[in-house]
């Protein structure tokens, strides 16, 4: 765990310390020195006095006490080092480089847990192995390059693996971002990305921590840890992007329901960013597009102008930022005229605002002072300014930076001319901005700052769940499906309306049910899980006659053990799903049955409990969400019923984690009520 020693060490022993910079224990002395260590800096090397100017210890006896301890020894001689460390030194924090441990079989992972114990056996923190190391203002403990300058103005970056952090901060640098803490923690042996969140979170100081937080994960073993520190820190002002990758992970699964085949892993990995309002990303470039967004002001609406003397990344970044939902209003009326009049001949000022090749420095200032002062239509505004080289564009960048420090709204630069315009460019993040190589990657960045939504609530909505009730249910029910009885009580436990249904063994039993609801009916098979699939579901039963002759054609179906009776009700087929994912709690799916389920994968995802903000959110992020409003003329669907239920389904999940399967599938959906017609638990 994270402590004092590791972030403001007041010594450190470099292990394994070489004069050879092409080795990490050469290379991260080197770079401790040239950055500069206020404390005290040794080499533990039984073959040297001294190495690169530093006194270096033959043996480990003599060394003074240390805080930190970096290890660049092979990983057979690890434990030992640190156990005696702990022991007569006093070290409470290890960096370990050296690689050999877990990720390479079973005597590297004993290793391993041996250095974990010795470690934890004195409450200190262990960060790696298998990592290239940690950057903090107090020490350079890194052996890769770029060592950057940190500045709290910076990100914090987390990142699992250290040459994924290496190159997130190549891309990063190149854009103007900077860094206040660098981590990386490697087999995560007994620090992970979360713990170094968790730290972050807890030692949150808004005078002096960085706000932005970068993270790169490759396996999440505590998302509740994750959950937590990460919606607390946005809470706290900061804004956090992160790259889960492998979205494979958890392999194949029984598909025995929609749900089953749907919930991947992965979709709990992405319900879990959006409950804690991170920016998810997949690549490197997109998470440092996403970080020189954060950098800028917050954009406060869709609406955004974009300014290019160049029509074609105009066209592009109009249909990148219309494709994440984001808008680029029409400007127009006597100001925008008055505009164009200051502009060169066939200028536009309609948005894209195209200024010409020919367009000049003046115009652009023009065009910034209108957009900040004139257009209210806008809110933000991008800015793509290169050159084909006929002449230097100094002038150009010198109006950005005067007009993004006065601005109201925010600028968001795009320089494309890295080559022709290097000089320039240089200039510009000399002046301490960050700009976007390409604006289709800022569009699209633009649109998932945009469209992530803030923390959501951490309430659970008890109201209308029975949860006494609910647990009494599940301690006493069946394993594996639940028979239909089971599921009639859980969900009225939860308040969660099913069709009336009658269950009938005899054709005596299925006349009386038919008398009681009156036709039309629905007969359905009971036994077989997939109903439809075996000839189990027949609707729209209006006569004695064909009610009694699919009665019997029923009961002879393999493994029917009865039949049920519903009426038949009318409305739009709407689909729930849930699925428990280890570690992570229930996924819950919502989407509409049939064909948008099964062929259009249409569903969104939220983990459970959810709050009607997420319920709704989760709604109206279907692409059918027009039918349930009610498209072309068609009956609409009763939308806070339809929350209602998703809502009350992820709270009864929450305290039933047996449940590891579940469809609501179909519920019909009219006006004025959702109803399940079909429901499958599965408990383990
Ligand atoms: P399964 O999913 O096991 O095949 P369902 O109970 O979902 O069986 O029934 C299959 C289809 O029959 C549903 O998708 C729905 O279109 C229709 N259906 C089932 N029950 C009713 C009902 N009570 N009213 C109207 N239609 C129904
Ligand atoms: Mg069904």
């Amino acid at each position: 765990m994270i402590n004092d020693a590791l972030i403001t060490p007041r010594h450190i022993v470099v292990v394994g310390a070489s004069n050879d910079v092409q080795k990490p224990g050469g290379k991260i002395l080197k770079n401790l020195l040239d950055r500069g260590f206020a404390g005290d800096l040794r080499v533990l090397n039984a073959r040297h006095d001294e190495v690169q100017g530093v006194r270096s210890f033959r043996d480990l006896g003599e060394l003074p006490e240390t805080d930190l301890a970096i290890l660049a020894v092979p990983a057979s001689a690890c434990p030992e080092v640190a156990e005696r460390l702990t022991r007569e030194k006093g070290t409470r924090a290890f960096i370990v480089l050296s690689a050999g441990f877990s990720e390479q079989g079973p005597e590297g992972a004993a290793l391993e847990r041996r250095l974990v114990e010795i470690v934890d056996a004195v409450g200190g923190c262990l960060i790696g192995p298998n990592c290239v190391g940690v950057l903090t203002p107090r020490h350079a403990s890194m052996f890769t390059l770029p060592i950057p300058e940190l500045t709290q103005a910076g990100c914090d970056l987390v990142s699992s693996s250290g040459a994924t952090a290496v190159f997130i901060m190549e891309s990063a640098l190149q854009k103007g971002i900077r860094f206040s803490n660098v981590f990386t923690v490697g087999n995560c042996a007994q620090t992970g990305v979360e713990d170094v969140l968790a730290w972050l979170d807890q030692t949150f100081d808004p005078a002096t921590s960085s706000r932005i937080k970068l993270l790169y994960v490759e396996h999440i073993e505590d998302p509740d840890s994750l959950l937590e520190h990460a919606s607390s820190l946005i809470r706290k002002g900061c804004q956090i992007a992160a790259i889960k990758a492998g979205t494979s992970e958890a392999g194949s699964r029984a598909a025995s329901s929609h749900t089953g085949a749907i919930a991947s892993s992965d979709l709990a990995v992405e319900a879990l960013f959006r409950k804690a309002g991170i920016v998810r990303c997949h690549g490197r470039e997109e998470l440092t597009t996403v970080a020189g967004v954060f950098l800028h002001r917050r954009l406060e609406s869709k609406r955004l102008a974009i300014v290019t003397h160049a029509g074609g990344p105009g066209v592009m970044l109009t249909d990148a930022l219309s494709a994440g939902g984001l808008q680029i209003p029409k400007l127009e009326g006597p100001k925008a005229e008055a505009l164009r009049a200051t502009l060169l001949p066939g200028s536009s000022v309609t948005n894209p605002i195209d200024f010409l090749a020919t367009g000049t420095a003046e115009h652009l200032g023009a065009i910034l002072d209108a957009c900040n002062d004139d257009f209210d239509a806008v809110d933000g505004i991008v800015v793509i300014f290169g050159t084909p080289g006929l002449s230097a564009i100094y002038d150009a960048y010198e109006v950005l930076h005067a007009r993004m420090a006065t601005s109201k709204k925010p600028i968001f630069p795009v320089l494309p001319s890295l080559v022709t315009a290097r000089a320039e460019v240089d200039w510009f993040l000399a002046q301490g901005h960050v700009f976007f190589p390409d604006e289709v990657l800022l569009g699209r960045a633009l649109a998932s700052v945009f469209d992530t939504p803030p923390p959501a609530g951490e309430k659970i909505e008890l109201h209308g769940v029975d949860i006494p009730r609910v647990r009494q249910i599940i301690d006493r029910c069946e394993r594996g499906w639940l028979a239909p009885a089971t599921i009639r009580a859980l969900l009225a436990a939860a308040g969660i309306p099913l069709v009336q249904e009658g269950i009938a063994t005899t054709r005596e039993e299925v006349v009386e049910l038919a008398r009681e609801h009156g036709f039309p009916l629905v007969l359905k098979v009971v036994g077989p899980v997939h109903k439809s699939d075996v000839g189990g579901v027949t609707v729209n039963i209006k006569t004695t006659e064909h009610l009694l002759a699919e009665f019997d054609r029923m009961m002879r179906i393999p493994g029917a053990t009865a039949a049920m009776v519903q009426p038949m009700l009318a409305g739009v087929e709407l689909f729930i799903g849930a699925k428990y994912e280890p570690r992570f709690g229930h996924v819950v799916l919502c989407g509409l049955g049939g064909i948008f389920v099964d062929v259009l994968q249409d569903v969104s995802s939220g983990l459970a409990p959810l709050t009607y903000d997420e319920a709704y959110a989760m709604i109206r992020a279907l692409k059918s969400y027009r039918i349930i409003q009610g498209a072309r003329g068609q009956p609409s669907v009763d939308e806070k019923r339809f929350a209602e239920i998703i809502v009350r389904l992820s709270t009864l999940l929450r305290f039933a984690t047996e449940i590891k399967e579940l469809d609501l599938n179909p519920l019909l959906g009219t006006p004025s009520s959702v109803t399940a017609v079909d429901a499958r638990f599965r408990v383990e």
